[in-house]
């Protein structure tokens, strides 16, 4: 950050702060909230976490967790407080206000002052501080940076360690994804020994699933996943019937998207999953063909350019015909990639 001290010496008296996290936070964005909170919290700060939904249980044991505000349409009173009187804001994860829906137009309106962390492509100009670097394979290991330096580490407590570890894990896809650098070796390494935990974050993570869970995994590989070869595409679709049927809660589809890659020559699949507001797309892609760029063209989204999101309001069979009618014009690509 090439302002730091500025933001320094405006975090050298107590302050009011939030700090938000994208829609549906995974553990990146609510591990890096929350790991950040821990830390301004022992130095003496007022942070409150604040997510624009709910999220998946799986990260319900993140310290600091009982803490978070969850913005809730029919009383967003309680958030809306909290942005008004806040000093500074934090997003984390996202860098784009409409990925908070609601929230957005507070934080427009609010005279905090704003700092962008995070590591999606293409950012908004809306914040004074920004600690960004899309070479990062997650926004928990730039909190780690900005603590670094800030010459701060010696405060990253087993708490906050566990937070910025979680993000880490997930978002390199367990170490293994492209993004797994010897910068990310290097911070996990010194947050398991500050205390990081990583069987147990592991097991908290990855090994808590609902037996419902597991037969919607069971039922999506079985039954609702198509390989279409000429296009190295593999993709699903989930209606509500089949996520009533399972009794799916939030987070159940997380990771569903990333079988269809490891079908040996895919380079493309996509989840497309019918919500309560909209249709919602996962991309995730290998080599070359940018996923950012399909979504962000294509689907009102965007992220990293193998993994990114998007969305659809015309209905799922719309949704599903758009996505397989635009296949032949990225062939080429697809087959190149
Ligand atoms: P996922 O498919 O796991 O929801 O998201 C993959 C990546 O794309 C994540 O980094 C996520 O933050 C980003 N992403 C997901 N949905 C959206 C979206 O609607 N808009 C944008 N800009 N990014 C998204
Ligand atoms: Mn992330």
């Amino acid at each position: 950050m090439h302002n730091i001290q500025a933001l320094q010496d405006f975090l050298s008296t107590p302050r009011k702060i939030v700090i938000l996290t994208h829609f549906k936070p995974d553990a990146d964005a609510l591990g890096s909230s929350l790991g950040l909170a821990g830390y301004l919290k022992k130095k003496g700060h007022q942070p409150t976490v604040i997510t624009p939904s709910d999220y998946p249980s799986f990260l319900n044991w993140m310290p600091g967790n009982s803490e978070v505000v969850v913005f809730q349409k029919e009383k967003p009173e309680t958030a809306a407080d909290l942005i008004k009187n806040a000093e500074m804001i934090f997003c984390l994860d996202f860098n784009s206000l409409s990925r908070i829906n609601e929230l957005g137009d507070m934080v427009k309106a609010s005279s905090a002052r704003k700092v962008l962390i995070d590591h999606h492509l293409e950012p908004e100009a809306f914040a004074e501080f920004e600690q960004w670097d899309t070479k990062a394979a997650s926004t928990t290991e730039l909190v780690y940076g900005l603590i670094e330096e800030m010459g701060e580490k010696s405060q990253i407590e087993p708490n906050i360690a566990d937070c910025l570890y979680a993000g880490m894990m997930t978002d390199t896809g367990g170490f293994r994804h492209p993004n797994t650098t010897s910068r990310v070796f290097q911070v996990a390494s010194d947050l398991v020994a500050r205390g990081a935990n990583p069987s147990k974050i592991s097991r908290l993570i990855y090994d808590t699933n609902s037996l419902e869970r597991l037969r919607l995994l069971g039922y999506v590989l079985s039954q609702k996943l198509q390989v279409l070869p000429e296009f190295k595409t593999a993709y699903i679709v989930l209606n509500n019937d089949d996520l009533k049927k399972y009794g799916s809660q939030t987070g159940d589809t997380e990771g569903l998207v990333n079988f269809g890659l490891s079908i040996e020559g895919v380079h493309l699949s996509v989840l497309i999953s019918e919500r309560k507001e909209n249709i919602k797309l996962s991309f995730r892609s290998l080599g070359n063909f940018s996923v950012n760029d399909f979504a962000r063209k294509h689907f009102e989204g965007g992220g990293h350019k193998n993994a990114a999101g998007g969305q659809s309001n015309i209905g799922l069979e719309e949704t599903v015909k758009k996505f397989l009618a635009l296949l032949p014009e990225h062939q080429n690509q697809l087959l190149e990639s």
